[in-house]
């Protein structure tokens, strides 16, 4: 049912300037054109929106047609960029998911060329390029709550599918049936949680039984999207949020596969401390993020390496090891890769307190040394080795110098301990 309000209350000043201008032209040229997704729900929570996603019933090409600077992006998802300087505003055609031309089930890639609406056997939507009218284009958005319509020039709302109520309830509800609807668009599940965790809501009832019986579907998820839906999952300032719900929907085994299990309380500090970072504006890495993720993993590998690796180091056997587990899963690009075995690697170097100088000039210092500073919260790492170096990075050549002839008295204690004690476990797992 369509329903319709004015003086919803929408903070105009919250509208970005750009997205109101591609508004006008496209209704200037004889369209329809309204703001939809996140950006009217979060501007109905008076929160200022990360993005302005405009929706219309001009075709891609038409779109094209009236600004200067726009593109075609997408094949899945056919959509338009709209360029103002840097910026971007994404501009997308009504579409319908209805079923009334029937939806193809691909047999070959020339289906998935050539028709506008495609499903895998199992009922995956694999490309979503069916034009339709205002109305289905509501009834396939993910929630009630993201289904809004917006006209900034007449302060008008639209809502197809009761979000309004929803979201004075703050209740995530799938629109449609929830079990069809996370079965034909897993990320759906990882989207909930998301939105979820971002504006503390709950999940209504319907949606998180189905949630909990579909979460197998994650499977299904390309690994390039599931590291996609992560780095947004838990770089949103509500990461601790998000691995709470993931945990509730016993999703982390599935997200963070790994044969040697998660250190859930050292990830618990780092999203923590990426919250916090994120609300004081300070920069976040989600390659950090990872590289604590998967400490475990390659901690456990590198216990394992054998004695005998005839000249290859074991740090590189081990994170090989732990990052081969991750792969099948999460497609982390091999920039990060290389992030990630540095950090694992400074561990140890970081540990020993052997020659600080180079280690401090490492490229990836920092980063080193916060994990290592984690550890020591969480108990893994001394805390007098986290405060050696806390003192050794400040300090001038003095105290440096005085640092050094302590840790040569102190050498063979802490931090020598550790690779001993890995040493009697050696030989479990053959290297390669
Ligand atoms: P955020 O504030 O994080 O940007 P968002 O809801 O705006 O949240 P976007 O990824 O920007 O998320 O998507 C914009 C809109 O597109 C959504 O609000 C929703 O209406 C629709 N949408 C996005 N992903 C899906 C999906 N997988 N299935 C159905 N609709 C989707
Ligand atoms: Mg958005």
């Amino acid at each position: 049912m369509r329903q319709t309000f004015d003086k919803c209350g929408i903070d105009p000043r919250r509208i970005d300037r750009r997205a109101i201008s591609v508004l006008s032209q496209l209704r200037s040229a004889g369209f329809e054109a309204w703001l939809v997704g996140g950006a009217v729900r979060d501007l109905l929570l008076d929160r200022q929106p990360k993005d302005f996603d405009v929706a219309t019933d001009a075709l891609p090409d038409e779109i094209c047609s009236i600004f200067r600077r726009a593109r075609i992006v997408g094949r899945r998802f056919r959509i338009v960029h709209v360029q103002h300087g840097r910026h971007v505003t994404e501009v997308s055609t009504f579409r319908t998911s209805d079923d009334k031309d029937g939806v193809r089930v691909a047999s070959s890639s020339e289906d998935l060329r050539n028709q506008a609406r495609v499903v895998s056997s199992d009922g995956v939507i694999l490309r979503d390029n069916a034009w339709g009218s205002q109305h289905e284009d509501a009834l396939r958005r993910d929630f009630t709550i993201n289904a809004f319509y917006y006209d900034p020039l007449r302060d008008e709302l639209v809502d197809f599918c009761a979000g309004y109520e929803d979201l004075k309830h703050r209740s995530l509800r799938l629109i449609g049936d929830p079990g069809r609807r996370l079965i034909e668009d897993p990320v759906r599940i990882l989207r909930a949680l998301r939105i979820a965790a971002k504006l503390n809501l709950s999940i209504e009832p319907g949606t998180a039984g189905a949630m909990h019986e579909h979460r197998h579907m994650i499977e299904k998820i390309t690994s390039r999207r599931i590291y996609d839906e992560c780095l947004k999952l838990f770089m949103n300032g509500h990461g601790e949020d998000s691995w709470n719900l993931c945990q509730d929907f016993k999703l982390t085994d599935q997200l963070f596969p790994s044969r040697n299990g998660l250190d859930t309380l050292l990830i618990r500090r780092a999203l923590g401390n990426t919250d916090l970072r994120v609300r004081e504006r300070r920069p976040v890495s989600f390659a950090f993020l990872l590289s604590v993720f998967y400490f475990h993993e390659y901690q456990a590998f590198l216990e394992q390496v054998p004695d005998n690796t005839q000249g290859e180091d074991p740090h590189t056997i081990a994170s090989t090891l732990a990052l081969d587990e991750v792969k099948n899963s999460m497609a982390i690009p091999r920039y990060v890769g290389h992030f990630i075995r540095d950090v694992w690697a400074l561990q140890s170097r970081l540990e020993s307190c052997k020659r600080p100088n180079r280690t401090l000039e490492s490229e990836r210092f920092r980063a080193g040394y916060d994990l290592l500073a984690l550890r020591a919260e969480t108990g893994s790492v001394e805390e007098r080795t986290r405060d050696w170096w806390e003192d050794f990075q400040v300090g001038g050549s003095n105290e440096r110098n005085m640092l050094l002839r302590d840790a040569g008295r102190t050498q063979g204690t802490a931090a020598k301990r550790a690779p001993r004690r890995r040493r009697r476990n050696r030989s479990r797992v053959r290297a390669g």
